[in-house]
């Protein structure tokens, strides 16, 4: 299999299938972000997804597509938080054993989410690529099947079902800014725009610290980045040194990969809850970060922008929101 075959067809496909299990979220306009710069802006509004993130999509593709006999044995993911949390709903709603595999990194609200949902999680390694080496193992000795996080032709159509959204609510868009760390979620959506019409603008977005993706295109090859500690936790890990799928459609679907630092973010998490009273975990607040970035210019007149998820720690988006909401700072955004 190769990334030609993850058609448009396959996409409508992932519509159908995960129709009963993923939310058809709001694409809502942004008037303060629209003034200010003098476009449409639309937001694609993810964070208010079942689980608080898009990675319900892909999960419930590959979920769903499995077969009696895997079912039964049960599933694998390993992962940063967001697509443990998805993988683990999934299978608790169907009762399939699902095991979850994270770094010491990941933090704790994460972890507890996912056990609420009944998986069982095993915390070890320092990064995102240790915790993919104990899930092999597991995978061997346990026989379970194991979900990607992003480079699987099912998960990139899952998350390609937002493109869907998109263009059935507002055809006209003609630029989109979506988040990008392994690349599923801007691969499916790209796929899905540049079919429609291969003269839309898509610009993937990432943090400054670890943009994994961002070096491997600048490399011409899947690359490793150090691990750092982000405020847009779910965007760390690298794309995989033997990655099939995500990598070559990043590079032929996606315009440009702009980098934003953590102060940015910060004032992206800010914006999402002044302006539109919602709270947004970092690896979404990417997108309003750049699109906040004073000296940018953004192509095109009508732009979608995907806030990804929600899934933030309250106290950490407390402490942000409290230090800019000060009588001082008010005005930042
Ligand atoms: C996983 C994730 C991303 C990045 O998606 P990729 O498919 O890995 O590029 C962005 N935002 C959130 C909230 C995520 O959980």
């Amino acid at each position: 299999m190769s990334q030609t075959d993850i058609t448009l067809r396959k996409i409508f496909q992932a519509q159908k299938r995960i129709a009963g299990m993923v939310r058809h979220t709001p694409l809502v306009e942004s008037p303060s972000m629209s003034d200010r710069l003098g476009k449409s802006i639309l937001l694609k509004l993810e964070c208010l997804q079942k689980t608080g993130s898009f990675k319900l999509r892909g999960a419930a593709n590959a979920l769903l597509s499995l077969s009696d006999a895997q079912k039964e044995k049960g599933v694998l993911a390993f992962s940063t938080g967001n697509h443990g949390r998805a993988v683990a709903y999934v299978a608790g709603r169907f009762g399939i054993k699902c095991v979850v595999c994270l770094s010491e990194r990941v933090p704790q609200y994460r972890v507890a989410a996912m056990e609420k949902f009944g998986a069982i999680v095993v915390q070890k390694g320092k990064s995102q690529d240790d915790a993919y080496e104990v899930a092999l193992k597991l995978e061997k000795d346990e026989n379970l099947t194991m979900i990607k996080p992003f480079d699987d032709p099912l998960v990139i159509a899952g998350q390609g079902t937002i493109g869907l959204e998109i263009l059935n609510r507002a055809p006209h868009v003609d630029t989109l800014v979506v988040p990008v760390s392994g690349g599923g979620l801007a691969a499916g959506v790209a796929k899905v725009l540049k079919t429609a019409d291969p003269s839309i603008k898509i610009i993937g977005v990432s943090m400054e610290c670890a943009p994994a993706m961002y070096h491997s295109i600048k490399a011409g090859k899947p690359v490793e980045v150090e691990e750092k500690d982000s405020l847009a936790d779910a965007l760390l890990g690298g794309i995989g040194l033997d990655n099939q799928f995500t990598f070559s459609m990043v590079e032929k679907y996606v315009d440009t990969i702009e980098l934003v630092s953590e102060k940015e973010i910060e004032k992206g998490i800010l914006f999402a809850y002044e302006h539109h009273g919602i709270l947004i975990e970092g690896a979404a607040a990417v997108t309003l970060a750049w699109l906040l970035k004073p000296e940018i210019e953004v192509p095109g007149n009508h732009i979608a922008g995907i806030l990804s998820g929600g899934n933030v720690d309250k106290n950490l988006a407390f402490d942000i929101l409290s230090r800019y909401l000060s009588p001082k700072e008010k005005s930042i955004t």
